[in-house]
This record gives C-alpha cells, structure tokens and sequence, in this order.
C-alpha cells in the first residue's frame, strides 16, 4: 500500500460535499494518507458523487493507469462504478489500507475524429444526428465496408457502458472480463433503400470500427464521450478501438460487475 498513499478528490464544490469531502480528509489523514491539492500527484483518485460523477473524475484527470479510482456515491443506490457509500467512508478507508488489497481493471475505447486527436471513454462514443432529419454513415469493420447506416445515430460501448446507453438501445450487457467494443444502432431506417444489421454486435479488442459520415448536409452530428459533448463539428471519418489502457478501481468480495447488476437491475 506504501505506494497508493496520495488522494485527490473530485467532486461537484457545493457545500454539501464541501463538508462530506472535509470529514473524509481527516479520517484519511489520521488513517497515513496525504490528501493532495492536485490531481496528478495522486494515486488514488475518490470521486464523490453518482457514476457520473466517477466519469468524470476519469475524464478530468486523464484516464489515468497508474491510479486507483475509487467511487463514493452519495444516493442510495451505489451505481455501477461506486463501490462505498458516502455513509461508510470508514469502510471505504479500510479497504483503502488493506495490504492485500486487489484491483478489478475496466477496459476503455478510443476515439480518433479526422486525425484531430486521440479521445478516451470508459462508458461509450456516441454519434447522432445534430438536427430533426436523419443522418447517415458508411459502417466499416477493418477494412471490410458492412453497411450504411441511416437513421438518429451510433453508439459503441466498453463492457462497463454496457448497462447505461447501450442497455437502453436494447444492447446486452457484457462482463468487463471481456476485452471488446459493442456497437449499437439508435433509431435505424430499414427498408429497400437503407439495411443495416438491425441488431447490436460485439467485436473483438483486436477490430477496428470505422465511420465515414456522408457528406449530404447532414454532416454536423453531436458527438460524445460518455457524459462529454465533442466539440468538433464538421466530421468525416471517425475511428473507434479498444484504447488497450485500463481503468483501475478496488476489488471486493462483493462488487463484481454481475454483484452490481443485480443490485442496480433485478
Ligand atoms: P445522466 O443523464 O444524468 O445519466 C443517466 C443515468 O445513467 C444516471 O442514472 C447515471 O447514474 C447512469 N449511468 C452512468 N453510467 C452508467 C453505467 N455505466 N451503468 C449504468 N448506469 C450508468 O448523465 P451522467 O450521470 O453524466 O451519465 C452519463 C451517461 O448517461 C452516458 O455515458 C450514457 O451512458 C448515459 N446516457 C443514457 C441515455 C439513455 O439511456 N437514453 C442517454 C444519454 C446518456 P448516476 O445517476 O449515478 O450518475
Ligand atoms: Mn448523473
């Protein structure tokens, strides 16, 4: 444990959790660990909040993998990605202290748009129609053109997003022990003119999956990363893959990914 000692929190500065993240520094201080101010001289990132929250605590701090996040929730229902309750920092702390302590690892994908830069999601990539009229994409597996897609828009999943975007598209939910990429249709045209496959389908960490947007006015969609709008706006060619980096959070007894989709669903 000697070498996870520094702890940064993120959370939303209302006076609420203001006063929540106070009491947890003193009980992490008395407990040998150093809470520090800025975000990249910890290796233990608590964010304080919903799993939106704990997507945003990845995003601002860049994805880090050689950090520990850890998700502390606030509501009743832990979430996802919230492993401890706001109620019971001592046994989030204690977790924290263990020698032995273990680490489940989350796959991510990444998101290349034109060649403007290399973009990270830990729930999904989404791309949709920015106006009332559909839109339209040119699906490439690899190098293997699969089908044109016209309709609201595309969504691709990690094993983690699967149970938030994807699920509601009727995509399945996917153990995050699986390295892989699940593309979903939102909203999809099927009729003489446009086909597409109509159902989701998982590839492997080793594929790449390709847009070319077509270029018929409607080439301004709205695109995201997990809860972060990409402000690039005129889009021709977007590439997604599995980004081959982790995010790292505690493992328990009882927080496998099935323990918590049973929690959150059943
Ligand atoms: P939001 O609109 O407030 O969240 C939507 C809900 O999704 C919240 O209840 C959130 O939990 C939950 N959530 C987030 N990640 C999840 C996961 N991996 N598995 C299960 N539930 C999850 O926005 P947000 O809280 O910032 O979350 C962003 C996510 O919302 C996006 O990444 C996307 O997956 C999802 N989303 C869903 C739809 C839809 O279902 N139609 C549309 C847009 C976005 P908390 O309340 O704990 O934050
Ligand atoms: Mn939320």
């Amino acid at each position: 444990m000697a070498d996870r000692q520094h702890v940064y929190l993120f959370y939303r500065q209302v006076p609420e959790l203001t006063k929540k993240a106070t009491e947890l520094s003193e009980l992490a201080e008395k407990n040998g660990f150093n809470i520090v101010e800025n975000h990249q001289e910890a290796n233990i990132i608590i964010s304080i909040g919903g799993d939106g929250t704990f997507l945003q605590s990845v995003r601002k701090t860049g994805f880090r993998n050689d950090c520990l996040y850890v998700g502390l929730a606030t509501k009743e229902n832990l979430g996802m990605y919230c492993d401890f309750h706001i109620d019971e920092i001592s046994e989030m702390i204690a977790a924290m202290t263990d020698k032995h302590i273990k680490v489940r690892k989350y796959p991510t994908i990444k998101v290349n748009v034109d060649g403007e830069g290399t973009f990270y999601c830990l729930n999904e990539f989404s791309i949709r129609s920015g106006i009332i009229k559909t839109f339209a994409l040119d699906v490439y597996i690899d190098d293997l053109h699969f089908e044109t897609f016209c309709g609201d828009g595309m969504l691709i999943a990690t094993p983690t997003g699967s149970t938030a975007y994807n699920k509601s598209v009727k995509g399945a939910v996917v153990d995050p022990l699986l390295p892989c990429l699940q593309v979903s249709e939102i909203a999809s045209l099927n009729n003489n003119q446009f086909r597409t496959l109509d159902s989701s389908f998982i590839l492997s960490g080793d594929r790449k999956l390709i847009f070319h947007v077509i270029q018929d006015g409607n080439d301004y969609p709205t695109m995201a990363m997990d809860n972060e709008a990409l402000s690039i706006q005129h889009v021709k060619k977007v590439e997604v893959q599995l980004s081959g980096e982790v995010i790292k959070t505690i493992k328990l007894k009882n927080n496998s990914f099935w323990h918590k989709v049973k929690r959150s669903f059943l």
